[in-house]
């Protein structure tokens, strides 16, 4: 009827899980989720996936945190807002006031809004003095950002995800896009199928990508940068480059040429195990055809070559000249909705917001005048160096805001260590994490259905999201929380929505300058760098480089062995990485009871050729062993995994893979080595 059909209510918003960044209606009755429907996103159009479409019931879980809590003991009591503002203040004054302000440490969200990173990064620098502040970028795609800055000069997907329908070939490289970026995966697809669009996947794992693709290979573990670089000589030695476009466009090709000579097809096949006629045929495929675009995620990344692997694929896309034209180029694909807007909002110890070097005066000036007040002029630690500064006594105390960090970062272990011996730590969270455990106050967050704001895609796409329901309890939205502490802190921070935090960003930050919530309404959206007149970017570089004299510049890079290999006494290689129906550690797609009972609990895979050999069968129940600890699970037999390697999903709190994962990082970003893990692995016999 007229009278109930008037009580729905349709919201615009973003999807809150992966980087595709899908955009929809989110049909409601007073809190109940009816449906979401998908209408004119400018990435979806028409399509999302499971977890887009189902993964919302969250927001009414019963587990929800309603009340902040304030640690007593070995237990929580419920405060007021007032009271834990004072208690986090206290703390933190205390903690400064004796060990300085480089002593506590800031996590941004990656599922936050832009709004509420810019506001972490404000309140550590300019409110609590420090530039020690992070994102979890660092644990997935930054290693991609380092390749690309070098390159190219910006860090983001260099055209947009719609384009790459118009590549003749497309490579992926350590990416389960059909799990991990669905979206995307069914434009390739399609592109596949319909235009010819040629498609050649590298991965260890044998996933639904690589059975479609023209060509498959698997590499060993490790060495992508080998293959792609000598593809890359091959084409510059047999005069397949793209030599007008280096002569114009690109700076260092005679150096970077020398570079290229230990990667010989011979020394490629040696260590890859690719045969050299396989390897030719890729260089051909990628010579002869006009339009190429890579896409990579973090069987590239998380290596400790992974900034350099990176690199490696622009130096390809640049000697080819795939760069500057739609259906071209580099394509990172960002894990959670908003690692792309946390860093571009300067949650990073070493920019301020829009990559602006927090080391620079010039640009620090100008925020030291906005902000009235002197910022600190050397950078921060990441992520990574703060457990290590916990361990020895520099770091005190972190805010730690929606980041399942005891379980997410490599070598748990170790991190849960540190945590435990923090003096002082918030945890701001939707739910009561894993990570809430060593925390002395949990502040209770509102999910984005619950507040306005932007979220930024992996294609550099800035979208609103609109506010659905109310904050379910005592929950607030992170920029309110945010606030809270500021100005208890001292500052006298007025926002009093999104859209003002926004203005603020836009007028610091030439890449997002004319960026506006009134620009943005609806389903309109930009793709910076965004000009003052609010003109974007869908594809990057089409007049030139992000560096002074607009020319690319490609970057040597040499292979090292990778640092965690398999020996005698932990013989297997471990990977690991996406489902479908999970995201990430899984703690807000568990809740969802439809997913639970599809994939309700986690497993290894083992190759057929390995299960034979130890007698394991689907179900045997396995414990696995690394040099940093210990997990059991369940084997899966299955022809997706080959010969020595096995597949852990990562989707799991009650057996994290991380436990296995030590602490080697890639030395220019320190992302951790997640995909270089060796392991042994035993049978554990059941009663
Ligand atoms: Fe959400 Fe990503 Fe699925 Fe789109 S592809 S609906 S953004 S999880």
């Amino acid at each position: 009827s007229a009278m109930r059909q008037s009580r729905i209510r349709r919201t615009k918003t973003v999807c809150t899980y992966c980087g595709v960044g899908c955009s929809f209606e989110v049909w409601t009755k007073d809190r109940h989720i009816l449906k979401i429907e998908p209408e004119h996103g400018p990435v979806n159009g028409i399509s999302t996936c499971i977890k887009g479409k189902f993964g919302w019931d969250f927001v009414n879980s019963k587990d929800r945190l309603t009340h902040p809590l304030i640690r007593e003991g070995e237990s929580f009591r419920e405060a007021t807002w007032d009271e834990a503002f004072t208690y986090i203040a206290d703390n933190l004054r205390r903690i400064r006031k004796t060990h300085g302000a480089d002593a506590i440490g800031v996590i941004s969200s990656s599922k936050c809004s832009n709004e509420e990173s810019f506001l972490m990064q404000k309140l550590a620098r300019a409110i609590i003095g420090t530039n020690n502040v992070d994102n979890c970028s660092r644990y997935c795609q930054a290693p991609a950002t380092a390749g690309l800055f070098r390159t190219v000069g910006y860090g983001g997907d260099s055209g947009s995800v719609t384009d790459i329908a118009q590549a003749d070939l497309v490579i992926i490289i350590g990416s389960n896009t059909t799990e991990s970026h669905p979206v995307i995966a069914t434009r390739i697809k399609r592109a596949h199928k319909l235009h010819g669009q040629k498609l050649i996947v590298a991965d260890l794992r044998s996933h639904e990508m690589a059975r479609r693709a023209d060509l498959f290979i698997r590499p060993r573990p490790g060495t992508d940068l080998i293959w792609l670089s000598a593809i890359t000589r091959y084409i510059l030695d047999h005069d397949l480059a793209a030599d007008s476009f280096l002569e114009q466009w690109v700076n260092n090709l005679d150096e970077f040429r020398e570079s290229l000579e230990p990667f010989s097809l011979e020394f490629a096949e040696e260590k890859t195990g690719i045969p050299i006629q396989t390897l030719t045929k890729i260089a051909q495929m990628v010579a002869q055809s006009p339009r190429v675009a890579i896409c990579w995620a973090m069987g590239v990344t998380q290596h400790s070559m992974g900034s350099d692997t990176s690199t490696a694929i622009s130096n390809l896309l640049l000697v080819t000249g795939n760069y500057m034209r739609a259906g071209t180029g580099a394509y990172p694909l960002r894990g959670h909705n908003n690692v792309q807007g946390a860093s571009d909002m300067g949650s990073m110890p070493n920019m301020l917001p829009g990559y602006q070097p927090v080391e620079d005066i010039e640009v620090r000036e100008r925020f030291e005048s906005a902000w009235g007040t002197t910022l600190p002029t050397t950078k921060g630690l990441d992520n990574h160096e703060m457990i290590h500064a916990i361990l020895d006594g520099r770091l005190r105390a972190m805010y730690l805001c929606g980041e399942e960090m005891s379980l997410v970062d490599a070598d748990a272990n170790l991190v849960q260590k540190a945590f435990s011996q923090l003096d002082f730590m918030i945890v701001q969270d939707v739910f009561f994490s894993h990570t809430c455990q060593f925390a002395n106050i949990v502040l209770p967050a509102s999910p984005s259905l619950e507040k306005d704001g932007t979220f930024t895609n992996t294609e550099r796409r800035i979208q609103r999201f609109y506010q659905v329901f109310e904050p379910l309890g005592e929950s607030r939205p992170d920029w309110r929380i945010v606030q809270g502490i500021a100005n208890e802190l001292g500052a006298m921070w007025t926002y009093q929505h999104p859209s003002e935090i926004m203005a603020e960003a836009a007028s610091l930050t030439p890449l997002l300058s004319g960026v506006s919530f009134e620009r943005l309404e609806g389903y309109q959206s930009q793709q910076w760098p965004v000009a003052e007149d609010g003109s974007d970017q869908s594809i990057l570089y089409e007049n030139g480089f992000a560096f002074t004299d607009s020319k690319a510049r490609l970057h040597p890079v040499s292979w090292n062995e990778p640092v965690d290999q398999p020996n005698d006494e932990y013989d297997l290689h471990l990977n690991n990485g996406n489902l479908l129906e999970h995201f990430h550690e899984g703690n807000l797609t568990y809740l969802v009871p439809g997913i639970r009972e599809k994939t309700p609990d986690v497993f290894v895979e083992v190759s057929p050729e390995l299960a034979s050999k130890r007698g394991i069968t689907n179900g045997t129940r396995v414990e696995l062993t690394s040099r940093y600890g210990q997990v059991s699970v369940r084997a899966l037999v299955t022809d997706r995994v080959q010969g020595n390697q096995l597949f852990m999903p990562m989707n799991s709190s009650d057996s994290p893979v991380n436990m296995l994962i030590g602490a080697n990082t890639d030395p220019v970003t320190h992302t951790p080595a997640y995909k270089e893990s060796s392991v042994r692995m035993r049978v554990l016999h059941e009663e």
